[in-house]
């Protein structure tokens, strides 16, 4: 099954002719309680058909719009290991944590707070937590996934702490929707695409990570206890680029579908921290795709 937040809190379930609301099962819980009491309610709304209306005409949230946390992987990909210069991967770093309020719906708009410092695309596969857990084995941690979803880990590059770099308002676009293990697959084997203005910057497979799905699960549920809702992004390929105002930025993977977001820099100022000049070194900026024109100007 395919779940989506929309128009605020309300949820629905997507089909091929659009969106099913599903207030009349779940009431206005939102995602929240879609989890909590997804034994319960999962028949019914398997079964549920009521009319579709275009997913066109409601406005999609992140499918968590507000998790708990967004528990994240460095460096687990071995070619952004290359790109970036790192010594160590996930196996040295372990994770780190962003802000919740750094989530932003599909179709939103990143905005770059500084004028004078980096910030790259980062496209990831997510994971959503279905139960509270703590030291679940790594042989059963798929079965405390909620579900999938793209996630764009937007990045300040520098020597400032991750958790500071990487938890700007806007900096942790999710979506468009969750898709549900039974139908998302093998999560070792999804396509995972970075797209920015028609180019593509990012193209990897998940039977690439360093750590797969279940062995982070299984490690940040030894350190903390997981609790439903709660995102865990998985990391990210080779291919990060800066990304600037008028950019419009799609992550993709394969089973889930299309996350898109534009940049913009509209309060943007001088920084006040001095990470500029260290840090783990970025590839140099590949030559840019033009941005796309707007009607809005
Ligand atoms: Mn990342």
């Amino acid at each position: 099954m395919r779940l989506v937040t929309y128009d605020g809190n309300r949820v629905g379930k997507v089909v091929d002719d659009g969106m099913i609301d599903l207030t009349a099962l779940v009431g206005l819980g939102g995602m929240a309680r879609l989890i909590a009491d997804w034994e319960a309610l999962s028949p019914e709304i398997d079964e549920y058909s009521g009319s579709a209306v275009p997913l066109g005409s409601v406005r999609l949230e992140a499918p968590v719009p507000r998790p708990g946390k967004i528990v994240a992987a460095p460096v687990n990909y071995t070619d952004h290991q290359e790109e970036m210069k790192q010594k160590g991967d996930v196996s040295h770093l372990g994770f780190f944590l962003k802000a919740p309020t750094s989530v932003l719906r599909p179709g939103g708009t990143i905005q770059l707070p500084y004028t004078d410092r980096r910030f790259d695309n980062e496209a990831e596969l997510a994971l959503v937590i279905g139960r509270r857990c703590r030291n679940v084995p790594e042989t059963d941690a798929l079965s405390v996934i909620f579900g999938y979803t793209c996630l764009l880990d937007i990045t300040m590059r520098g020597g400032e702490d991750r958790s500071a770099r990487k938890s700007f308002d806007t900096f942790t676009p999710l979506g468009p929707w969750l898709v549900t293990p039974d139908e998302f697959g093998d999560p070792t084997d999804a396509e995972l695409t970075c797209v920015v203005n028609g180019q593509t910057r990012q193209k990897a497979n998940t039977g690439q990570l360093i750590w797969g799905v279940a062995r982070l699960v299984a490690y940040m549920s030894s350190v903390m206890t997981l609790e439903p809702g709660d995102v865990i992004s998985t990391g990210t390929p080779a291919g990060v680029a800066p990304i600037e105002a008028g950019d419009q930025v799609t992550a993709a993977v394969s089973g889930i579908g299309e996350l898109t977001v534009d940049v913009a820099a509209d309060h943007a100022g001088p920084c006040p921290t001095l990470g500029a000049g260290s840090g783990p070194v970025p590839p140099p900026p590949p030559p840019r795709a033009h941005a796309p024109q707007r009607d809005d100007g």
